[in-house]
């Protein structure tokens, strides 16, 4: 028998008890509404739990078990990788890929933090690491994103606009990416901040449900309607940019629009961010390395700007050039320059400032904003809410032209 007792079941903790977690909707979606997120990628190994019981399917989603693999709650399982296989619990897995089924309600915990639906385990090609990506039905993986990415105090009518842009984001990217690869969507600010189970609450799990299969479409040239990629970004600084001069796509409703609404919920200090300085030394080797064609230029000695959005009160840079003490130029789009030299994001805010070169350092100032500024400023969509607008009107501001349908 391939049961795996590892205690008897009605070993509870007090603490565990009292820990009542809402069954997991959406478990039988249809897949192509199912997200996969990468939850830990080229790692040697991870922590889960699982509460209750859960099977291990393969790839074909055949159990590689006859029964249900049963933990004592709540105990933590290390999960790795061995020669030819995946490792749960100490059991060894013949298998490249795994995929980890918990019984309701549905939930699981990775390295300390709660998720939703399935978790499937995927070795990488020599056996030494695997990646975790997380498999949940679209309705709960918002719920995860929608309370990490506002706070659930705001308006009801911008936390739905934030449902509708993140699912709407959510399935451009599995459409458009997802089949290259075996996941869809990171759980970063690289795709849009997934919490988990940890971000849901009861006025982001209302968000979701309210505008249940709801998304924004767009018309194309050939006369037919398609979902399009809702960026969205923190606080625009006054006025939100043209995707074509940050990402290069071009969607007509992705085209920048004046922004009046975010000046009043945005943090002062955050609206205005605070002048910051990087070691030049620190961001010739950080731009080197992401992008080794700099090289060439030597030393950096001059990063200008060349092409910005001009806007009555500021500009925000959308293409730098950098010039090597060797003479020799070369030019980044400015939002990849930021994010090269401050990867968080935290400390140049955006591409709204000035950069000074002083001595060993360059500094970044008076500072704009926060975030690329592409599609909804989500501070802005807030400041709509407070004046009473709904979450439609919310979101044909931030991507005129735009549609809303329902898909399922
Ligand atoms: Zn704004």
């Amino acid at each position: 028998m391939g049961m795996l007792l590892i205690a008897a079941a009605g070993f509870f903790s007090c603490r565990e008890r009292l820990v009542v977690v809402q069954t997991t909707p959406q478990m039988d979606l249809e897949p192509k509404f199912w997200v996969r997120v990468l939850l830990a990628d080229d790692v040697q190994q991870c922590t889960l739990r699982v509460r209750g019981g859960f099977t291990v399917l393969d790839s074909y989603g055949r159990t590689l078990l006859p029964e249900t693999i049963f933990t004592e709650f709540g105990e933590q399982m290390e999960v790795g990788v061995s020669a030819g296989g995946l490792v749960i619990a100490g059991r060894s897995f013949p298998a490249m890929e795994v995929t980890i089924l918990p019984d309701a309600p549905y939930s699981f915990s990775l390295d300390d933090n709660d998720y939703r639906g399935k978790l499937v385990l995927k070795a990488n090609l020599d056996y030494t690491t695997l990646d975790a990506i997380n498999v949940v039905p679209l309705e709960p993986y918002l719920a995860g994103v929608v309370g990490a990415e506002m706070p659930d105090y705001w308006g009801s009518e911008a936390l739905k606009a934030q449902a509708i842009a993140a699912r709407t984001y959510c399935l451009y990217q599995k459409l458009h990416f997802g089949p290259g690869r075996h996941w869809d969507v990171t759980r970063t600010t690289a795709s849009q901040v997934y919490g988990g189970m940890r971000a849901e609450s009861s006025r982001v799990w209302k968000a979701v449900n309210d505008t249940i299969g709801q998304v924004l479409v767009c018309g194309q040239d050939d006369g037919t309607e398609e979902i399009f990629p809702t960026y969205y970004s923190s606080s625009c600084g006054g006025h939100t940019e043209d995707a074509n001069n940050v990402f290069g796509d071009s969607f007509a409703p992705l085209c920048g629009v004046v922004c009046p609404y975010c000046k009043d919920v945005a943090r002062p200090n955050v609206f205005f961010w605070p002048m910051v300085e990087f070691d030049k030394i620190a961001v010739e080797s950080a731009l080197q390395v992401k992008y080794p064609k700099l090289r060439d230029l030597g030393n950096i000695s001059a990063i200008s700007p060349v092409r910005e959005s001009n806007y009555p009160d500021f500009s925000r840079l959308t293409f730098v050039k950098l010039v090597g003490s060797n003479g020799a130029s070369d030019f980044l789009r400015a939002e990849d320059f930021r994010l090269t030299v401050d990867p968080t994001g935290n400390k140049i805010r955006s591409t709204i400032c000035r950069i000074i070169m002083m001595g060993d350092k360059w500094v970044f100032s008076a500072g704009r904003g926060f975030g690329h500024g592409v599609g909804m400023c989500q501070c802005g969509a807030e400041g709509m809410a407070r004046q009473g607008k709904s979450a439609e009107q919310i979101l044909s501001y931030y991507y005129p032209g735009s549609k809303l349908i329902r898909v399922y």
